[in-house]
């Protein structure tokens, strides 16, 4: 596929930066659409980095992003954003969860939307779905199928401890692409079957079984899963292989 890929408005920092919660939207926006754009790239598809980083104000941001993005016959235009309005400061044991947005209901990008949802809520976020809004600039005056991602809320203490931006990444780019990158396969697993020291009287080795739900190459997915499993009432931990 050919795809546009930004993150939301300006860096932090800056004039016109995006919301601030337990986390920052323009900072946690721009850590994602990285991830995003260097998984997409590992799969072979096209991809071009239409963050603006520092315009003058809010609609030159629009502005800019927009004629970047229309530089391009792209598949897809992919906008990455955290929301606020959960004011879950303590942690209700819920999390508020992840949207999207596309135009409207005929919008060409409404099933990658959709895919996007159910991916990023395998993650444990509950799924708000997507929704349609000719408010966007980026859905509005974008001329490729133009979707707006919502991964999670920065004022919901129960999404930003659930939130890792590798795992999101790989949601977001699996509800696109149908794809995940594939993690390298553990050549010696079979030696951290048996403990250092662990030789019994005889000789023999101690053998030990481990129950495996996955191996990863990239930390965050490994924490994901650890909290799926945590979530699920399993007594769960990391190990190095
Ligand atoms: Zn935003």
């Amino acid at each position: 596929m050919r795809i546009n890929v930004h993150a939301g408005h300006n860096a932090d920092g800056k004039l016109a930066c995006g919301t601030i919660g337990f986390i920052r939207e323009s900072t946690e926006a721009r850590r994602v659409k990285d991830a995003v754009v260097g998984q997409l790239r590992k799969l072979g598809h096209t991809v071009y980095d239409c963050t603006v980083d520092d315009a003058p104000g809010e609609r030159s941001n629009l502005d800019q992003i927009v004629a970047k993005c229309n530089a391009h016959d792209v598949d897809l235009d992919v906008s990455i954003h955290f929301n606020s309005g959960a004011r879950d400061s303590v942690g209700d044991g819920k999390t508020t969860g992840t949207e999207t947005y596309v135009y409207n209901s005929s919008s060409k990008a409404r099933s990658y939307a959709e895919k996007v949802c159910q991916s990023i809520a395998t993650l444990g976020f509950r799924n708000r779905g997507v929704k349609y809004s000719t408010g966007f600039r980026v859905l509005r005056t974008t001329k490729s199928p133009a979707m707006l991602v919502e991964c999670c809320f920065v004022d919901d203490k129960d999404d930003v401890q659930l939130y890792d931006c590798q795992a999101m990444a790989e949601a977001i780019v699996y509800g696109i692409t149908g794809q995940r990158v594939v993690m390298e396969a553990e050549p010696d697993a079979d030696k951290e079957l048996v403990a250092p020291g662990e030789e019994t009287a005889d000789g023999d080795m101690r053998q030990l079984y481990r129950v495996q739900v996955g191996a990863y190459a990239v930390k965050g997915n490994a924490d994901a899963t650890l909290a799926k499993l945590k979530a699920a009432g399993f007594d769960a931990i990391i190990v190095k292989a």
